[in-house]
């Protein structure tokens, strides 16, 4: 599409920085996005609307102030090893790399996993992201430990596996609550300790698996 960057640069106005998103690096990431890109069969201007769009396999690409909350709450510095659970269409994928992050991505549908991997490839983040198709809930052992972790679908608590994954010092975002409702729960570690704190509510797709909700 062109002149995709006019509506890129609207959203980012209006649905961002309107309604309190300041981190500098996560609005220009989300402006240079090319968000069309990520829901294909979508008009492309619909692709920019201030909601959650339908992406395959009845999957969302989550809404654009979600993006742009959980990557401001996940604090994301550059060079920083992220774990990402749910890469979905890839584009909270595409930020995190743009923030600078190298990214391990799980996604446990091998469709969504295939297209966000040749996607991300062709926008060019191909040597900075690294997509596996399996079950988020065990996180990527291989990868580990990580500095941050993110969990982009609905869980009804934070798995084991993930609080084992994160660096001393580190911190996980995470949507927790009911299968229709939840808050953006941010989890910082103190060695043993772990801090708590609750954000904004939202509603997230499910995390399906071992360490989570039933299929
Ligand atoms: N962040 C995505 C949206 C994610 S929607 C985007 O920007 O487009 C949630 C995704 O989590 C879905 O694709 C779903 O298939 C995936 N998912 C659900 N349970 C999972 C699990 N246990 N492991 C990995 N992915 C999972």
């Amino acid at each position: 599409m062109h002149g995709y960057e006019e509506h890129a640069r609207g959203m980012v106005e209006k649905q961002l920085r309107h309604r309190g998103v300041v981190d500098a690096a996560v609005l220009s990431a989300m402006e240079g996005m090319p968000r069309h890109r990520f829901v294909p069969e979508l008009d492309p201007k619909r692709a920019y609307a201030d909601q959650a769009l339908p992406t395959v396999e009845g999957q969302t690409i989550s809404q654009p102030y979600i993006v742009a909350l959980m990557s401001e709450m996940l604090d994301v510095r550059p060079k920083a090893r992220v774990l990402e659970i749910g890469t979905g269409s890839g584009y909270q994928t595409a930020i995190l790399a743009e923030l600078g992050a190298s990214v391990v991505s799980i996604e446990r549908r091998e469709f969504l996993a295939r297209f966000a991997s040749r996607l991300l490839e062709g926008l060019g983040y191909g040597d900075r992201v690294e997509i596996h198709t399996g079950d988020g809930t065990q996180g990527h052992p291989p990868g580990a430990p990580y500095d941050r972790i993110l969990v982009t679908a609905a869980a009804p608590y934070l798995p084991g596996a993930l609080r084992e994954q994160l660096v001393d010092g580190g911190r996980i975002v995470i949507p927790l609550g009911e299968r229709h409702h939840q808050r953006l729960v941010r989890f910082d570690r103190d060695g043993d300790h772990w801090h708590r704190q609750e954000g904004t509510a939202c509603r997230f797709v499910s995390l399906i698996g071992d360490d989570a909700w039933p299929d």
